[in-house]
């Protein structure tokens, strides 16, 4: 049993707990652990192993009802409690909920009301013009769930890069410790970090390929072999996508991991340049002549070597799209890309003053673990009434923005050696307008302004939202741009390069949300964005101090050939208050 396993396990539990409408402290228990989980660098088997149930509670966040839970897992490989559950609650209601605008309040309702019990049932019942009737729900909100229900289907059985990551490093750890490879890795798209994943793909070496295959369909993750052969095999995870391994021999790696990092444009794109030097590339290996194995092979062990034979220089997974890199390397001019250790400081996450979950002083000092020298805490400055927070002229010590601010700094005078700047995520209201007023604003040395609510305005609406909150002389950077949700909530309907070209013209970062749900900017903007000079920001957006990964943030950036550069945040301290100073003039 895997963390990514358990992780999954603890998942189910929360959504089928909050289907059936339990208690949200109890249901936000078991999410936080499965996220905890999920990123927890050693194995729980090992650690329950080593130090039984109370060596699990120990770790944040589990408790001992969780310790027991997380125990009967790893040695039944099952849940008694899950399996109650999931007898009580129809399986399709997960896709239901899942389905934006739905939730779990109004899941529950459609079931108890409708007996609707997946999504077939829910796009029959919007359809019959019944809901709409309903007290709450009207003609506006079941369009937008129809249309939401399209986009779930179009996103299909892809996972976010999120999900699918921890389980390839799951596949690939039990590989490792089989012994039975000598190398063992990802290819394919999740190599290249693409923000959602189709199916996992690993490429081994071992001595022996048919032990590989036969541990690696027995492996717990598996729900069925599709096919096995000696040397590969195609597996469906459990977890409803494929995953594939094969065994190549190890004077080919270079050539075969190439071949299956893909992508399938950039391949031929590779292998035209190949065919005018007088080579073949395959899966195989690079050969002289034009007819693969005929010719002699030329060494390929790594991919070094591939791009060797045809006079490249290596070209990072992440641009390996064919648009554009293929040339550029053959010019010798790639972008020295962005690196993980180049991030200084983190400019936007939350503690417990709004929906964060811990305490000013814990969240700065997990941003210093993490290895940040700057940050900016920016809890929320919302409009909405739930959303706890910093409040327009609220007279009261709770919401009140000078309060917050002398709360900020009095946090950060307990934690030495890293800077702390008194920030906020303010609401960009549907006019443009920003929910603090400008004497509040004042008070703030850092205001990310966001878009929290409105998502479905006309074009000329939204992009003129955005435009007008970034004349406001306080604002410095627009938090996750579009909006989205990976899989889930669609985009604003902005004219992306007025956005770019206003932000360039008054020097505002745009975001670069690393947080896998969003990853927005998305590669592609983020290209563009470097094109018209607009300095991009990633952020953690941590919402808990265990949440100070940007690793697919990082990714994200590099897909969308970020340089140092390019990326605010990668600025020392001393030269984003410069930056920050100017702005002010
Ligand atoms: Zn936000
Ligand atoms: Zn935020």
């Amino acid at each position: 049993m895997t963390n990514a396993e358990i992780a999954l396990a603890l998942r189910s539990i929360a959504e089928l707990l909050a289907i059936r409408g339990e208690n949200p402290f109890r249901i936000r228990a078991y999410e936080r652990a499965a996220m905890f989980l999920e990123g927890f660098p050693q194995d729980l088997e090992d650690v329950y192993h080593a130090g039984g149930t109370n060596a699990l509670a120990e770790l944040p966040g589990i408790g001992k009802d969780l310790a027991e839970k997380i125990g009967e897992l790893v040695d039944t490989g099952k849940l008694q409690f899950l399996r109650d559950l999931e007898q009580r609650v129809p399986k399709g209601l997960r896709a239901v909920m899942a389905v934006e605008g739905m939730g779990p309040k109004r899941t529950q309702f459609v079931w108890e009301e409708f007996q609707v019990r997946n999504l077939r049932d829910l796009e029959r019942l919007v359809r019959s013009g019944r809901l709409s009737r309903v007290r709450g729900w009207g003609t506006q909100s079941v369009q937008n769930i129809a249309r939401a229900i399209e986009t779930h289907r179009a996103f299909g059985k892809r996972l976010p890069i999120g999900k699918a990551r921890p389980i390839a490093e799951a596949l690939l750890r039990h590989l490792e410790r089989s012994q039975l490879c000598d190398t063992v890795t990802i290819a394919g798209s999740l190599r290249r970090w693409k923000e959602t994943i189709g199916d996992i793909d690993l490429l081994a070496t071992s001595a022996h390929p048919e032990r590989v295959m036969e541990f690696f369909c027995g492996l717990p993750f598996v729900a069925r072999v599709i096919a096995r052969g000696p040397t590969k095999a195609n597996v469906l995870l459990r977890v409803g996508i494929e995953a594939d391994l094969r065994v190549v021999d190890p004077d080919v790696f270079g050539a075969a991991l190439h071949y299956f990092t893909g992508s399938k444009a950039h391949n031929i794109h590779v292998r035209t340049i190949a065919v005018a030097k007088g080579l073949t590339i395959s899966e195989y290996g690079v050969f002289r002549g034009t007819k693969a194995h005929k010719g002699k092979r030329i060494a390929c062990r790594t991919e070094e070597d591939v791009f060797r034979t045809v006079g490249l220089p290596y070209i990072p997974p992440e641009l390996r799209e064919d648009i554009g890199e293929v040339e550029l390397a053959e010019q010798h001019r790639l972008p020295a890309l962005l690196e993980a250790a180049d991030l200084h400081g983190d400019l936007h996450l939350h503690s417990d003053f709004s929906d964060g979950s811990g305490s000013m002083e814990e969240m700065i000092a997990a941003a210093k673990r993490a290895g940040r020298s700057y940050i900016a805490l920016t809890d929320h400055a919302s409009v909405m009434g739930m959303v706890r927070g910093l409040k327009t002229r609220s007279p009261q010590q709770r919401g009140n923005v000078a309060a917050y601010v002398r709360r900020v700094r009095a946090a950060a005078a307990k934690v030495s050696g890293i800077q702390v700047l008194v920030g906020a995520e303010v609401d960009i209201l549907p006019d443009g307008r920003l929910y603090l007023s400008d004497a509040e604003l004042r008070q703030l040395d850092w205001v990310i302004g966001s878009v929290h609510q409105s998502f479905k305005q006309t074009p000329a609406q939204a992009t003129q939202r955005l435009l007008r909150a970034m004349d406001h002389p306080a604002l410095r950077c627009i938090g996750h741009p579009s909006t989205r949700l990976i899989g889930g909530r669609g985009e604003l309907a902005l004219d992306w390069d007025a956005v770019f070209r206003r932000a360039a013209e008054r020097d505002i970062a745009l975001e670069l949300n690393a947080s896998w749900v969003r990853l927005d900017l998305d590669d592609v903007r983020c290209r563009r964005a470097q094109s018209m000079g607009v300095r991009v920001c990633v952020n953690s957006d941590a919402h808990h101090p265990q949440e100070f990964d940007v690793t697919y943030g990082v990714h994200q950036a590099r897909r969308g050939w970020l340089t140092r550069a390019d990326v605010l945040n990668a600025l020392p301290w001393s030269k984003l208050q410069q930056w920050l100073r100017r702005g002010r003039a």
